[in-house]
């Protein structure tokens, strides 16, 4: 099967609508739904059917989705917009037979997310207590360990916000790099360039797109900690990547999926082949 990504949710940190929250994005999100309304970030790699992180709304999203079987799950960093989903692997218990038969799914975590596992939001006890009822196997994966799915070869990249990870998919004759969250920083290294499809965080839209207005105050801490929109187009001239599509979309952003189109169009103008992401899209590798 050929490798397909799912956008299970395309929101990040904030999601789309926010509960009471009434400005243009929020109300047309909360009268039209998809594509305006944007859940917490997380997609499905189809082929090695791979999930990556699991947002609080994850339950939700699968069922929406065309995923029927999970093979593996990946994490990406221990923020609470990529693992507040975790109860979602109680799917997997046996509520009523007896003896149980339970499934269990395979969860990789790169090293040092294992680490701030240990230490942030309970995450480690949490899954731990799902290992011990058999639900989920736990795998940490050390520094440049690559996992085998079928004929996709699955690599965790570092990245410069060291707590980070990107994960490189490979077949014979094709590559997918997802970035979940986390660009700032980040220099693509060599042997990346040219992936048939790059899947990274839009950044924070520090200048109107349209107007070129300042939109957040130079002092602001977020330009410290995350990476700007601007940052991201170099990135994406940086990896030379045949296809590229934007995600993880912040509500305070202020951009609308019409917006984002509209952008795209702008993009293109300049010779950028750029795609937004919107909760369901299916992209073909
Ligand atoms: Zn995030
Ligand atoms: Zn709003």
């Amino acid at each position: 099967m050929p490798l397909k990504v799912e956008f299970l949710g395309t929101g990040g940190a904030i999601t789309t609508p926010v509960p009471g929250c009434e400005c243009r994005l929020c109300t047309q999100a909360r009268e039209k739904g998809v594509p305006y309304s944007r859940a917490g970030p997380s997609l499905f790699v189809h082929g090695p059917d791979v999930l990556i992180d699991t947002p609080e709304e994850i339950s939700y999203q699968l069922n929406r989705s065309s995923v029927r079987r999970i093979s593996a799950c990946f994490y990406s960093h221990w923020h609470p917009d990529h693992v507040m989903g975790r109860r979602v692997w109680e799917m997997n218990k046996d509520w009523r037979g007896w003896p149980r038969r339970n499934s269990c799914t395979d969860v990789y975590i790169p090293e040092h997310v294992a680490r701030d596992f240990r230490e942030r939001l309970g995450t480690w006890e949490h899954l731990a207590f799902l290992e011990a009822q058999g639900l989920v196997r736990l795998v940490e994966l050390s520094e440049g360990e690559v996992v085998r799915s079928g004929a996709t070869e699955i690599r965790p990249i570092r990245l410069a916000e060291s707590y980070a990870y990107a994960f490189l998919f490979a077949e014979t004759s094709k590559r997918l790099l997802v970035v979940p969250d986390e660009l700032l920083g980040w220099e693509p290294s060599a042997d990346l360039q040219g992936v048939d499809l790059a899947v990274l965080p839009m950044g924070i839209v520090e200048f109107d797109p349209f107007s070129g207005d300042r939109r957040i105050h130079q002092d602001h801490w977020l330009l410290r900690s995350e990476a700007t929109f601007r940052q991201t187009l170099a990135i994406v001239e940086k990896l030379q990547a045949k296809r590229v599509v934007l995600t993880h979309i912040e509500e305070p952003d202020g951009l609308s999926y019409d917006d984002l189109r509209r952008l795209e169009d702008l993009l293109r103008e300049d010779g950028l082949s750029i795609r937004f992401a919107f909760d369901t899209l299916v992209a073909e590798v």
